[in-house]
């Protein structure tokens, strides 16, 4: 895999966003927005403790390895935030008012109370739109390839004290067919609590790469949302991607021989 960094670097920080193209002409692109919790110098602590700042608040613990393995299982161009969704979370459009939360479960964001119109601007200018060509770049260029957007994301098992049974949630937007053909091709063998559209769904806003980039360009496309405390260390990451990836590759070659995808 050829690992290029988007020309849209940002000159105080680095990357906002991170292309690892693959070789060749890959059939699946997969998108993990939230698998930095780097934040730009210029925006010091944001007024948060560190343990907030380490917590899944601020990005999805665990989701990009997961998501760099399942690239590489299936020869896929991975594209990934490099900057904490605290500051902008790249799976929300400028207008959605948690795109620069000024509480995430429960917990006050000092430095997202009150931005200005022109603060709001300026986080759009520098992070979600370089995130959001990209990926549209590289729909653009690989069309004729690509047949599917993955998205990886984690979640937290306990959320406002309450623990949640789900530990693989398949979601979907306006297009229902991958996450429902995977749902219903489940291994046999799958040790996992799996569930469409849990713990979140199209409702909580989360479906926007899936509807903005991949649904208008007729790609297949589902989110994934992986319970973080299955994904904690090096070999579960591992281990997951190596579960999922002949998954969802067996799901595609079923779209592939019906001939509809
Ligand atoms: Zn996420």
């Amino acid at each position: 895999m050829n690992h290029l960094e988007s020309p849209s670097n940002d000159p105080v920080f680095g990357p906002v966003v991170h292309v690892s193209k693959a070789d060749g002409a890959p059939s699946v692109l997969v998108v993990c927005e939230h698998a930095s919790n780097r934040i730009p110098e210029d925006f010091g602590d944001m007024g948060l403790s560190r343990e907030a700042l380490q917590s899944h608040i601020a990005w999805d613990p665990g989701a990009l390895t997961v998501a760099q393995a399942i690239s590489d299982h299936m020869s896929a161009t991975l594209i990934y935030g490099g900057v904490s969704r605290l500051v902008y979370d790249c799976n929300r459009p400028p207008e959605a008012a948690d795109a620069m939360p000024a509480s995430s479960e429960d917990i006050p964001i000092p430095a997202n109370a009150n931005l200005t119109a022109s603060q709001r601007a300026a986080r759009i200018e520098r992070i979600y739109q370089p995130f959001a060509a990209s990926v549209l770049d590289e729909i653009t260029q690989n069309r004729a390839s690509l047949k599917l957007m993955v998205t990886v994301h984690s979640f937290t098992p306990v959320y406002r004290g309450q623990s949640r049974a789900v530990e693989i949630g398949l979601l979907h937007g306006e297009d229902d067919r991958f996450a429902r053909a995977m749902l219903a091709t489940v291994p046999d063998a799958a040790p996992w609590v799996v569930r469409l559209n849990q713990p979140y769904s199209a409702a909580d806003g989360v479906a926007h790469t899936l509807d903005v980039q991949a649904a208008p360009s007729g790609l297949l496309n589902v989110m994934i949302e992986i319970r973080n405390d299955l994904i904690q260390t090096p070999e579960q990451q591992q281990k997951m991607a190596d579960d999922l990836a002949p998954w969802i590759m067996r799901t595609l070659t079923k779209f592939d021989e019906r001939n509809v995808a």
